[in-house]
């Protein structure tokens, strides 16, 4: 009689720990059926991450990206990097995983600059070259190269040449010791 009671109280008992097993395995065990490590990444533990943070083709999903080196191979890497710039392939599979992963962090940046901003960007860029243009022509063409109309002399001393027809390639200006600014062609 007793070891019928204990034996109920047994089956009792393991199907309490079985509804139990069932239900933290929803709440907090990986995903995977053989798994019961904790989750860590989503659905999935530290081992089986990869399903989380990868897609089905083995790219890097951009919205779970973690910021941690260690979370990512360098196949995972590389694959993200060449599908995203396959022009620079070439250069890509050279990198070691500290790079690729600095190239990865790159793209990610940048892809996540509006159109308005990278237009910004881009004139800001083209002032900073505009000027550099400039300064290189001052350098060669004298001070009047940028505004001809800063010369004291309209039209070439020998040619007769107005100064504003002269080519810009053939235009060079100078300032004398009184500050005074002229502009001739070279070919006179
Ligand atoms: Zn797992």
């Amino acid at each position: 009689m007793g070891y019928v009671i204990l034996n109920n109280l047994n089956i009792i008992n393991r199907n309490n720990i079985m509804n139990e097993r069932i239900i933290s395995k929803k709440m907090n065990e990986c995903e995977l059926n053989d798994c019961s490590n904790k989750r860590t990444h989503g659905c999935f533990c530290k081992k089986h991450k990869e399903h989380y943070l990868l897609d089905e083709n083995g790219m890097i999903i951009n919205e779970r990206f973690t910021s941690n080196i260690s979370d990512y191979k360098v196949l995972s890497l590389k694959k993200t990097c060449e599908s995203l710039h396959p022009n620079e392939k070439k250069h890509i599979r050279k990198l070691k995983k500290k790079e690729l992963f600095q190239y990865f962090l790159i793209i990610l940046k940048y892809s996540s600059i509006s159109p308005q901003e990278l237009n910004h960007i881009k004139s800001v860029q083209n002032i900073v070259k505009n000027k550099i243009k400039e300064r290189k022509l001052l350098k060669i063409h004298g001070p009047a190269c940028i505004n001809r109309e800063i010369c004291n002399n309209s039209e070439d001393f020998y040619t007769f040449e107005d100064i504003k027809d002269i080519p810009q390639k053939y235009f060079f200006s100078y300032k004398d010791e009184k500050d005074i600014i002229w502009g001739f062609d070279i070919r006179s």
